[in-house]
């Protein structure tokens, strides 16, 4: 099942080339309203009454009217160095017992093609990350039960501006990676039924057509089960959350020479067997 954020209203998304929407107010006599994020707060009742509900009168739409499918989590992590060879080109050792956790602000999300401001003077980068997207809420969760937690699976870009990200004594993760528009995810949440192997999942992402990073989720250092067992363990995930989690090696900064992103520059992002993020980016 796929579900989304059409122009701010629930849907679920249908077929592939020709993809098609079935407003979920509509479809279901407004038994579930309009909100795309108050439909985790009842995200099993409404995967029972999606499965059993006729799609087949679903309309074609635009991608570009599709907006983050969680727009408004309370709470967004995100996971650095995840990824051994991210953290080798990042100059980092290898987390041992948890990994580094930092949040987007919620005002940087976005829907799945946007055009992305450069901040003046920055040095704006690239991760691709699968994203995970709570179904319910989850607090001292063990990784056993930790995908039972999740709603489902979508792609996000944890774009992150270099420059103010690394000025200063430490880190400053979370405003650095947090500008307007530099959380896009979508274009759907995929329910985690839909994957042979969840764990498993090839990602990527290329500036210009140009392959920058290419990764499959199975050399995550600490899995998605693993990642809410941790979390979960100190501050409850509550539905509609957001984990982004973490990149594989090929960020513009670990370049030997840099390279970061450039006005004129499209940036697509993709998880296979989940989709595709495009950003164009432009100057101040
Ligand atoms: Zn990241």
């Amino acid at each position: 099942m796929r579900f989304a954020n059409l122009l701010g209203r629930a849907v679920l998304v249908t077929g592939t080339d020709s993809a098609g929407a079935t407003d979920v107010e509509k479809a279901s006599g407004g038994e579930f309203g309009p909100d795309p994020q108050a439909v985790y707060e009842r995200w099993d009742e409404f995967v029972g009454w999606a499965r059993n509900t006729d799609l087949t009168e679903a309309l074609p739409f635009d991608v570009a009217d599709l907006r983050a499918p969680a727009p408004a989590p309370a709470q967004v992590f995100a996971i650095g160095l995840n990824y051994r060879d991210h953290a080798a080109e990042s100059n980092f050792a290898v987390p041992d017992t948890f990994p580094p956790v930092f949040t987007k602000f919620r005002t940087a999300l976005s829907g799945p093609q946007t055009t992305v401001v450069l901040p003046d003077g920055g040095n704006t980068d690239w991760e691709v990350e699968l994203v995970a997207v709570i179904g319910k809420r989850a607090a001292n969760v063990a990784a056993a039960d930790a995908w039972g937690c999740v709603a489902g699976l979508t792609v996000g870009q944890d774009l992150s501006e270099r420059a103010s990200q690394l000025a200063g004594p430490a880190p400053q993760f979370s405003l650095g990676k947090s500008f307007p528009g530099f959380a896009p995810v979508g274009p759907w949440v995929v329910t985690v039924d839909e994957f042979t192997d969840p764990d498993d999942l090839e990602l990527g992402c290329a500036v210009n057509g140009e392959t920058l990073q290419h990764g499959r989720t199975r050399q995550l250092l600490f899995s998605v089960p693993a990642l809410i067992e941790g979390l979960s363990r100190v501050t409850p995930l509550l539905p509609g959350d957001l984990i982004f989690t973490g990149t594989p090696a090929g960020v513009g900064i670990g370049r030997d020479p840099k390279r970061f992103l450039q006005p004129g520059d499209e940036l697509t992002t993709y998880v296979t067997g989940i989709g595709e993020l495009r950003q164009r980016f432009v100057s101040a």
